[in-house]
């Protein structure tokens, strides 16, 4: 099976590149497909991504062409994966929230907020049916799982469920809930936790009554709560002397789709992941803490390595894929695996400078690619 995209993404250099090491950049994209980097011994590799998105290319192609098709899967029950990969500073963050999450410049949008309005978008009222979008937020620093939108939860548990599947056991979700009906729509949203059970939510959801035409569930509300969960992460970091590219971000949307006369659910899982920074240790010269934070993050980041490239290489073989090796592989379990869709976003500076550590970072996706 091979439902994984790879694709590479060079932002521009920044000023502090330019005015230390000058103009000079290491890449030099031959197609829409194939790059050429230039490592530090100046010799020329080439790499064939799926896509290559040079200094030029814009948010928008950047979630069309990756990110769009696993929402379109994710509203009709598929799971699907978009993870950002690279050293820190080489645009992670900014493809997956853009400058600001509630930034309203169209063009500079990232991915999360692209995400809600897909999502928003695809679930328009074109027939019958009810549906439920949830959304948590939670961030592994030192292979502990924190909530984002409840900081005293810091120690999420992942649990595993035949029918809903991994699940962060207590974590807060953001709940939306609307049904199309055949003359109105009724919506309604509100904060929700794992505690409170399925049946409270329906009751809520048919206590709206047929003649209640107020719509307050929009992508605003989804945003704001997302905002909400960034400004939390840098709160968290604060109090625990951590940098945020010390940790990985994950955004998990859970959409299900109920149509009316037909009892069966469907249920697709969108997640977006944020990774800490892929740099090695040598380079920054860590000791003590920042040490053993480099050495968890190496180690979830060879796990996730390991698990894509267990499941790119299986093709038909029931060979074992180690997602227990890390709680980032763990959670993601029935994102990855089965017959869901992967995105992979090598972020990469363009600078001479960082031309070993762009290196490292393509050749974990020529790995995730099998190419
Ligand atoms: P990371 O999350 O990988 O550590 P960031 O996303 O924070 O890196 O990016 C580092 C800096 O580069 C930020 O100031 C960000 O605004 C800028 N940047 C990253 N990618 C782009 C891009 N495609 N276009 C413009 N600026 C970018
Ligand atoms: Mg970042």
């Amino acid at each position: 099976m091979s439902n994984i995209t790879v694709c590479a993404r060079f932002r521009p250099l920044s000023s502090k590149e330019r005015r230390d090491h000058g103009d000079s950049v290491c890449i030099r994209c031959i197609d829409t497909e194939t790059f050429v980097l230039k490592d530090e011994k100046e010799e020329d590799i080439m790499f064939s991504f799926d896509r290559v998105f040079c200094e030029k290319s814009d948010q928008a192609e950047v979630y069309e062409f990756l990110v769009l098709p696993i929402v379109r899967d994710a509203v009709n029950g598929i799971n699907g994966t978009i993870i950002t990969y690279g050293q820190t500073g080489a645009g992670k963050t900014y493809s997956i929230e853009g400058p600001g999450i509630l930034e309203c410049d169209e063009q500079k949008k990232g991915i999360l907020p692209r995400v809600v309005d897909g999502i928003f978008e695809h679930i328009k009222p074109d027939k019958m049916a009810k549906y439920s979008i949830k959304l948590s937020m939670v961030e592994i620093y030192m292979e502990k799982i924190r909530d984002l939108f409840d900081l005293s939860k810091d120690n999420i548990q992942i649990k595993e469920s035949k029918i809903q599947g991994i699940l962060l056991s207590g974590a807060t979700e953001a709940f939306f809930v609307a049904r199309y009906a055949r003359v109105s729509t009724h919506t309604h949203a509100y904060i929700r936790t794992h505690e409170s059970t399925d049946a409270s939510v329906v009751q809520d959801f048919h206590s709206l009554g047929k003649d209640n035409l107020m719509s307050i569930i929009d992508p605003a509300q989804a945003l704001q709560s997302l905002s909400a969960g960034i400004a939390n992460r840098a709160v968290g970091e604060t109090q625990m002397n951590m940098a945020s590219s010390r940790s990985h971000c994950i955004y998990i949307f859970t959409v299900q789709q109920e149509l009316t006369g037909d009892k069966r659910m469907k249920t697709g899982k969108l997640v977006l992941v944020d990774l800490a920074g892929s740099e090695k240790v040598e380079k920054t010269g860590a000791e003590g803490r920042a040490l053993e934070e480099a050495k968890m993050i190496n180690k979830s980041l060879s796990a996730l390595g390991n698990v894509i490239n267990a499941l790119t290489c299986g093709s038909g073989r029931a060979n074992h894929i180690p997602y227990r090796d890390s709680k980032l592989t763990r959670i993601l379990q029935d994102a990855l695996g089965g017959n869901s869709r992967t995105a992979l976003l090598c972020c990469c500076s363009p600078s001479v400078f960082n031309a070993s550590e762009s290196l490292s970072t393509l050749r974990f996706g020529a790995r995730a690619k099998h190419i």
